[in-house]
């Protein structure tokens, strides 16, 4: 067993993109909360390949205070592969992911530890507004968490991002989980256990701009899509009959027609509309199989998920990523 002075009971992770404005006042305001609790933590920061100064700040911090360690990736692997390094790197009892920049506020880490100790095993946390952002984000956010609730039976609560706190055993769950297709969203709601929520406002991002370009959160949500559903696969099949049928009942009603009113040579238009409708449908469905068959050959390369070039502070070894 570990002594007792080298238990952690709460730790943090904060994946880290070009956050270097961020960085000092990010510092300032977790740890006079957690030292506020009274409580043995830590603070794994993931440099998820910063092109500016975050690593050197991080790495002042950390000769600071040790509770700061941090895994340097070899390159940007992306938010979600972030977070899976920071699970897999974390010891606590309790671990919360925070982003960088702010917009989570630390202050409510008190709550999440409270109903922790309440007993729950996740808890989340739900914005009630999200300030800050542009109303074409909003709406586009609201209207993506509606179709994947709709696509998928795992319940994944909306307006609510990777911010909660993870009791011990969830976060030993998720590390089983072996796909590199990582939508942490649908993967936290995946594991169940005992779930609740809190309510907080997003405040907008305190220095920096957003990672995420639309193209980005397109490509985000195809991805929770894609790993938390098959329907749009299935649905091709019911698409097909449904059209097979209609083309049935035209093709007598033609056949019929003709016998009764003899040859009749214009239909050119309808013929066309025919023939386009069918030709887009199959490119789409096309796609759609493309966009699985894409995500199967990713996963079949086994390929780790993340590289670390170099980590601070962890006294323990981890093998992971293979
Ligand atoms: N982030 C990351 N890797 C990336 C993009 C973002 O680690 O490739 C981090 C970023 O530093 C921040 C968090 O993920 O701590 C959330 O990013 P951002 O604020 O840009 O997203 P938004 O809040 O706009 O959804
Ligand atoms: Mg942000």
């Amino acid at each position: 067993m570990t002594p007792k002075k080298d238990k952690i009971e709460v730790s943090i992770i904060v994946p880290c993109y070009n956050e270097a404005p961020n960085i000092d006042y990010l510092f300032e305001r977790l740890i006079s909360v957690l030292e506020s609790l009274k409580i043995t933590y830590e603070i794994v920061c993931i440099n998820d390949g910063s092109q500016d100064n975050t690593l050197q700040l991080l790495i002042a911090h950390h000769q600071k205070n040790s509770a700061i360690k941090i895994l340097n990736f070899s390159r940007n692997f992306g938010k979600e592969i972030a977070l899976t390094a920071g699970l897999d790197y974390t010891i606590g009892d309790a671990v919360i992911p925070i982003d960088a920049d702010l917009q989570d506020p630390p202050e409510l880490i008190i709550q999440l530890i409270n109903k922790w100790r309440e007993g729950y095993d996740v808890v989340y946390a739900t914005r009630r507004s999200r300030q800050g952002e542009t109303w074409l984000k909003q709406f586009t956010a609201h209207k993506f968490y509606e179709i994947i609730q709709r696509l998928t039976p795992v319940k994944i609560p909306p307006n609510t991002g990777d911010f909660r706190l993870m009791d011990r055993k969830v976060v030993e769950a998720l590390k089983q989980l072996p796909e590199n297709n990582r939508f942490m969203k649908g993967l936290f709601s995946w594991v169940g256990y005992k779930q609740t929520s809190i309510l907080y406002d997003r405040k907008p991002r305190f220095k920096g701009q957003t990672k995420w370009n639309y193209w980005q959160l397109w490509n985000l949500a195809i991805q929770g899509i894609t790993a938390f559903s098959s329907l749009p696969l299935k649905i091709w099949s019911y698409i097909g009959i449904s059209i097979s049928l209609i083309s049935f009942i035209y093709a007598s009603f033609l056949v019929i027609r003709t016998l009764v009113l003899g040859i009749d040579v214009p239909g050119y238009a309808s013929l066309m509309v025919a023939v386009l409708f069918l030709g887009a449908m199959q490119l789409v469905s096309l796609g759609i199989l493309g966009e699985y068959l894409g995500r199967v050959h990713d996963e079949v390369k086994k390929r780790p998920l993340y590289l670390v070039r170099e980590s601070y502070g962890f006294k323990h070894h981890i093998n992971t990523g293979e």
